[in-house]
């Protein structure tokens, strides 16, 4: 039994406060007609909505079994609705995409009951309002009649205590009025309907009360109350809540999507956009840090870790000192390049290349040291004649030729075939043999062809250069004494043709061109010789008699006869006279790529009880062709996903978009849920899974369109870098993308589902 005391309710639409219902106070029976009568505006629709608990009073109270509704929170009134009251109204606001059939069992949904007895009750229902044999179809296919029916099974669907009719024949014709009359009159033998009509006839003919309402106000109750007549209200039923299960919030949210099926397919494509971008870039960067260690493991583990006599840091370059740039001041200096240079010199001390040689012999293929002493080499071009120019000559760096045209080819020559073709002739492996260094295109810069005696010409062939001999000088032969000064000699033809003293001839056997495999120039362009060359020098070079002045005279240059200056030494002369075999570098080849690593970690030991001027550091080839590649890697994959990351961000926003537009879009049906008892939390539930659904739907998507690119990227990478490549997602970032998307679609949904179900019932369904 229900009963209003005194309810007032006002509206504000923009600062003016509208009265709906001012001071209604009425009791009902537990069964029973009663209509409500009264002209448009007058509160007839509010006061249904507020006996139905769908809109709150401002000030009264409802009695329910005798109980104040004045502490009801909204779950109470969830609970309220779909336990005890059944809504029908003008306009039969059935869900459009469902089935009569569903659009009755939603009803049973939301109160927790299971699937088959759903279908029963609804069934049941259906047929006793005449609709056994439509239960398939859609609403717009039934008559104006059939569908205010269907409206009426779905609030009876519950058996509510109270059906609330709001101008239940508004909308039909007299003939169908008086059939859904009939059965609201059959349906308030067992229970009390309020129904709301303009139509004083209807009100009349089949009410058993009538109240006329004026201004939010009763103006005349025919059969008021009364306590004696009527029944004496049952045990205070006791009420349950509602609850619609996750399940039930995932079908629901699943049929909405299969009635969009167009725009859910193109929104789960736009979402995926993002998704497969991430996939591509991750795809590609495992592709190509796989095709990095394999070429560590290939042609990189050879590599030396090479010890330079001295090394520069990087800051060298931009070092002067203390200054700034651009000095305002009317001021300028001197600069001494070589201090302000940032470089470290390598002390080759006997203890190091003692400690050196007790290197675990299992874990190099070879170790070549390197020497400073000067050749001294002439050539014959026909009638000319000449000398090579060789390190201290200095003229062919600005060829971009290194500052000499020889360079000692490392004692491992295994490393260097695995690096090198050889076009021609035979590897030199003697003091009197030669190699000689084209590069990928055969050619041999202009100048450097002509400082190696070759008449410079458009074409040669192997033959032109193999066999061609040279003069490799001893200091006694090269150097002229001159009243304690020593000169080199330029009579070059005596000198080519000089035999039986410290010089040798020696010939080029070789021609040497950088594999294509080969992932770095490790030669440079010219001359190659032996160390067995080297050796020989070595020997001669420390009795020669340029040697011996030099040390007995270490203070003065014995080249100038001058003190030693800031460009010249005793070292370095000792070191270019062969006399000093101090090596000027070394070179460790190891055997593997683990090898390499505790090589380096051998000489970190040595260097670690040592300051950084007596520390001895090393420079790894192979590391940092490798690291650069890694960089460049690691460069683009943080740019890619940059933008993939911003195409994911995009297609959130749209999906939050779309979700929007879809609340907007069922509004109604918002509406009629919560009429029908749904909480605020099972619309959001509703909305959050179809994010959520989308979100997957766009995830396996974005997963298979990456899987299925990842072949014809495969093919083309591999086929820019000539070898095999392969782009492939792991399996474990398929499954982390499905997840961020998901999560992103689920974070996209989360405020335009919350924004549903904070949709005010009431005005939802009044949105006609
Ligand atoms: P009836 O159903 O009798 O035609 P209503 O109950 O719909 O009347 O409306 C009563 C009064 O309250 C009217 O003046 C109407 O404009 C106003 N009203 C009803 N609902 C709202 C609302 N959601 N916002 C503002 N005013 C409203
Ligand atoms: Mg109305």
């Amino acid at each position: 039994m229900i009963e209003l005391s005194n309810i007032h309710k006002a509206y504000r639409v923009s600062d003016e406060s509208v009265t709906a219902l001012n001071g209604v106070s009425v009791k009902f029976e537990e069964k029973g007609l009663v209509s409500i009568v009264g002209p448009s505006g007058c509160g007839k629709t509010t006061l249904l909505n507020v006996i139905g608990g769908l809109d709150q009073y401002d000030e009264g109270d409802i009695l329910i079994d005798g109980v104040s509704t004045k502490s009801y929170k909204d779950t109470d009134w969830d609970a309220y609705r779909n336990h005890r009251i059944g809504f029908v109204f003008q306009s039969y606001n059935l869900i459009p995409h469902l089935n009569v059939l569903d659009n009755v069992t939603m009803a049973l949904s939301l109160s927790g009951i299971g699937e088959r007895e759903r279908k029963q009750r609804a069934t049941k229902m259906l047929q006793e309002v005449g609709l056994g044999d439509k239960l398939k179809k859609k609403p717009s296919q039934l008559s104006g009649g059939q569908q205010q029916r269907v409206a009426i099974a779905r609030a009876l669907v519950n058996s509510p205590d109270i059906l609330l009719a709001d101008e239940p024949t508004g909308a039909l014709d007299s003939k169908t009025s008086t059939q859904i009359m009939e059965l609201l009159s059959e349906i308030a033998k067992t229970r009390l309907v309020i129904m709301v009509t303009h139509n004083l006839d209807i009100a009349s003919s089949y009410s058993d009360r009538v109240i006329e309402m004026l201004d939010g106000q009763v103006q005349s109750d025919s059969k008021p109350f009364n306590e004696e007549v009527s029944v004496k209200p049952e045990e205070n039923k006791k009420q349950k809540g509602t609850s619609m299960s996750f399940f039930e919030a995932l079908k629901s949210s699943g049929k909405n999507l299969l009635t969009k099926k167009g725009r859910t397919i193109a929104t789960s494509i736009a979402g995926s956009i993002g998704i497969i971008g991430i996939g591509l870039v991750l795809s590609l960067s495992n592709g190509i840090s796989q095709k990095v260690s394999a070429m560590e493991g290939d042609s990189l583990a050879g590599f030396p870790i090479s010890i330079p006599s001295t090394t520069m840091t990087v800051s060298s370059f931009f070092g002067n000192g203390d200054r700034s740039q651009y000095p305002s001041s009317d001021e300028y200096y001197a600069r001494d390049t070589q201090r302000t240079s940032s470089q470290h010199k390598n002390d080759f001390s006997s203890e190091f290349l003692d400690y050196l040689g007790k290197l675990n012999p299992k874990t190099y293929n070879s170790i070549v040291y390197g020497h400073g002493v000067a050749l001294n080499v002439i050539y014959q071009n026909g009638n000319n004649y000449g000398k090579v120019p060789s390190g201290s000559d200095n003229m062919l760096a600005s060829l971009g030729l290194g500052n000499s045209l020889f360079s000692e080819v490392p004692d491992y020559k295994d490393f260097i075939l695995s690096q090198y073709d050889i076009l021609a002739g035979d590897y030199p492996t003697e003091a009197n043999q030669l190699g000689l260094v084209v590069n990928t295109y055969n050619q041999l810069d202009d100048t450097a062809l002509s400082s190696m005696g070759f008449a410079v010409q458009e074409t040669y062939t192997s033959a032109d250069f193999l066999g061609k001999e040279y003069q490799v000088l001893g200091n006694d032969d090269f150097y002229q004494e001159n009243d304690g000064v020593y000169a080199a000699r330029t009579d070059y033809e005596n000198l080519y043709n000089l035999s039986g003293t410290t010089s040798l001839k020696a010939k080029i056997t070789c021609i040497l061109r950088q594999k294509p495999t080969s992932s770095s120039s490790f030669l440079s362009e010219g001359l190659l010789y032996t160390s067995k060359l080297t050796d020989k020098l070595l020997n001669d070079g420390a009795a020669s008699r340029i040697a011996l002045a030099q040390k007995a005279t270490p203070e003065t240059n014995v080249l100038t006869g001058q003190a030693f200056n800031r460009l010249t030494s005793y070292e370095a002369n000792m070191l270019s006279f062969g006399a000093d075999k101090t090596p000027t570098s070394i070179s460790i080849y190891p055997k593997s790529f683990d090898d390499k690593a505790k090589i380096e970690a051998y000489i970190d030991e040595y260097n670690r009880t040592r300051t950084y001027d007596e520390s001895i550091i090393y420079t790894d080839l192979a590391e940092s062709i490798t690291s650069v590649l890694s960089m460049v890697t690691n460069a683009i994959t943080v740019v890619l996903s940059a933008i993939a990351a911003i195409s994911l961000v995009v297609s959130s926003v749209m999906i939050a978009i779309i979700i929007y537009v879809s609340v907007i879009e069922r509004t109604k049906e918002i509406g009629i849920m919560r009429a029908l008892g749904a909480r605020k939390k099972d619309i959001k539930r509703i909305f959050s899974m179809e994010a959520i659904t989308i979100g997957a739907v766009a995830g396996v998507i974005g997963v298979l369109v990456t899987y299925i690119l990842d072949i014809p990227i495969s093919l083309l990478v591999g086929h820019l870098v000539e070898g095999s490549f392969s782009a492939f997602l792991a399996p474990q970032f398929a499954l982390l993308l499905l997840a961020v998307s998901i999560l992103l679609t689920f974070i996209a949904g989360i405020a335009p589902s919350a924004g549903a179900s904070r949709k005010d019932p009431v005005i939802a369904l009044r949105d006609n």
